[in-house]
């Protein structure tokens, strides 16, 4: 079994997506936002810097995420599958995420992408940021800035990896569960 790409903008559900799968499928799953949110909440020596850019809604800078993401590979289980979820974000990321499971003899099987529509996903993030307090989604200026960059810099992996025939789009507006079952679906063909 191949790993797997969950993509999609802000308030898409990859998150609560990776939770399930993680449940039902022997998958690692890799979440960078949640490894920051974790770095920020235990006070560690790089938490300064990767708040600042968190809180202003921007990408944290490459060679931090590429030292992390290379570290949890590293110490996946040869064989084992994983699950990003929110990485690549960019064409550097999607080039250096190749370069790694190669270097690690593995390599994507499927990027499955979340659609949902924009004014859906404003309303979902208002709601998010009551439910779990995620300073990020309680503005409207760093909602902005997190669409901007995804229209900018993570469209153009969409394109990249549907050029490659590795993608997959799944209705983001679905119920939770039937979300769940549509990837589902696209597992037990491809994987
Ligand atoms: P998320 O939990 O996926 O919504 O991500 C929250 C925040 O973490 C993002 O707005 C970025 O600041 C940072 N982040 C998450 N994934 C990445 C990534 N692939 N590259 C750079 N920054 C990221």
């Amino acid at each position: 079994m191949f790993n797997i790409i969950l993509l999609g903008p802000p308030g898409s559900g990859k998150g609560t997506q990776a939770e399930l799968l993680v449940k039902n499928h022997n998958f690692f799953t890799i979440s960078l936002g949640e490894i920051f949110r974790k770095h920020i909440e235990e006070n560690c020596t790089n938490k300064t810097f990767i708040q600042k850019y968190i809180d202003n809604g921007e990408l944290v800078p490459d060679n931090l995420s590429f030292a992390l993401l290379e570290q949890f590979i590293q110490n996946t289980p040869k064989g084992k599958p994983i699950l990003f979820d929110g990485f690549p974000r960019t064409m550097s990321q999607a080039i250096f995420l190749n370069e790694m499971l190669n270097k690690y003899h593995t390599k994507i099987g499927c990027v499955i992408l979340l659609d949902v529509a924009y004014e859906t996903l404003l309303q979902r993030l208002k709601e998010r940021a009551i439910i779990q307090g995620r300073a990020d989604d309680q503005d409207d200026q760093k909602i902005k800035t997190r669409m901007h960059i995804y229209a900018e810099q993570t469209l153009p992996i969409v394109r990249y990896y549907q050029e490659q025939h590795l993608l997959y789009r799944v209705d983001g507006t679905l119920s939770t569960d039937q979300v769940t079952k549509s990837i589902e679906f696209f597992f037990d063909r491809l994987l």
